[in-house]
């Protein structure tokens, strides 16, 4: 029996997220040693060093379910942002909270809105609850916040709005975003999801915290899986009303952050040199990558985050080219850009490499 037919109508029609390739695989599959993998946006120098200290007793303790309440780092965060800790929501990374909002706010009933391009997991938290996905047409690759208040129906329920995107790494401005807050009705739930957040310096870009006081209907998110180094660990938050934190906590699992989660992300809040090193290691990388992307005559989407996605005629190819000699890249046909793939910003002596292997992927060597 092909229970796909027995799925939500909505999930019948999703596609599975696809990963960026792990090392491991590549290994196993063509027995390559070396290898970059430059697929998933990760942080290329690791975690803060604070990390491994702060970790190392927990084992004793592996017995027992984690802080549920998340206390300490709730603490921490809401010192951090000026907020109440009763406006966080703690998640199994950013994930977590984005489908938290889906599950408690959406139903069949309702549309939620997001961008042509936007980050793959919107469509998929709004179709697994059954709710009808609106994607507004980008412009010039990035979100367009006016058409997408204009998409607002009585029906809206939730906008998921990627401030900078991935994959397209473009952003929007203060004013523009907050144009748009005051465009769509109160009782729409407006996520702004600033997952690269840290990496963007752009003097007009925007803290959505900044706004919370303003706009009880905006949830904020951040994650610890960027900047931060902490991919592996899943983990993540929202900030928004407290109204709005009582419905997530309300659909939450008891126990979605795990306590190495909890400790590493305390820790590695308090290691400002390692965030601004990786903010560092990527704006000279970025400018490395950009750079050589021209030399080859490649067009790419300027990106204020931590990954660039360019656009090449043959990306299949290049793709597999490029896994041949040992580097994971990211194919974005799935975000509607179908001669794209998103490469990471590696260390300075990844970004030589990779862009060494794309020349000659792209000479078909
Ligand atoms: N939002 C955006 C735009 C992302 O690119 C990602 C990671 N790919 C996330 C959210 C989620 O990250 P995490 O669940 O690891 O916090």
């Amino acid at each position: 029996m092909d229970f796909k037919s027995l799925a939500r109508p909505g999930v019948q029609h999703l596609a599975p997220y696809v990963p960026g390739k792990p090392e491991e695989e590549l290994q196993r599959e063509l027995g390559i040693e070396r290898i970059i993998k430059l697929a998933s946006n990760e942080n290329p120098l690791g975690a803060s060093p604070a990390v491994s200290g702060a970790m190392q007793n927990l084992w004793r303790d592996i017995a027992r379910y984690p802080d549920g309440n998340g206390y300490k780092l709730k603490q921490s965060l809401a010192r951090k942002h000026q907020v109440e800790p009763s406006q966080i929501t703690l998640g199994n990374g950013s994930n977590d909270v984005l489908e938290l909002v889906a599950r408690a706010f959406v139903d069949t009933h309702y549309e939620v809105i997001f961008s042509q391009h936007a980050f793959a997991v919107y469509p998929i938290v709004t179709q697994a609850v059954g709710g009808k996905p609106v994607v507004v047409p980008a412009r010039d690759y990035g979100h367009d916040l006016e058409a997408m208040a204009d998409a607002v129906t009585e029906r809206t329920r939730v906008i998921f709005v990627a401030n900078p995107n991935n994959p397209t790494g473009t952003w929007n401005t203060r004013a523009a975003v907050e144009h748009f807050l005051s465009r769509v009705p109160e009782d729409v739930i407006v996520v702004l999801d600033e997952a690269y957040f840290e990496y963007v310096e752009e003097p007009d870009y925007p803290d959505g915290m900044t706004l919370l006081a303003q706009y009880p209907n905006l949830v904020v998110t951040r994650t610890f899986s960027k900047i931060f180094g902490l991919a592996s660990l899943r983990i993540g938050y929202g900030v928004t009303s407290e109204s709005i934190t009582d419905v997530l906590n309300r659909v939450r699992q008891p126990f979605n952050v795990n306590a190495y989660a909890q400790a590493a992300a305390l820790a590695s809040l308090g290691d400002r040199d390692f965030v601004q090193r990786s903010q560092s290691t990527n704006r000279a990388g970025l400018e490395q990558i950009a750079k050589g992307l021209e030399e080859f005559g490649l067009d790419y989407i300027p990106s204020v985050g931590n990954f660039i996605t360019f656009l090449v005629g043959n990306a299949s190819q290049v793709y597999d080219a490029l896994l041949h000699k040992g580097v994971i890249v990211r194919p974005v046909a799935g975000y509607d850009i179908r001669d794209g793939l998103r490469v990471t910003i590696g260390t300075a002596a990844e970004n030589p490499m990779f862009l060494k292997s794309l020349k000659e992927a792209l000479a078909g060597r």
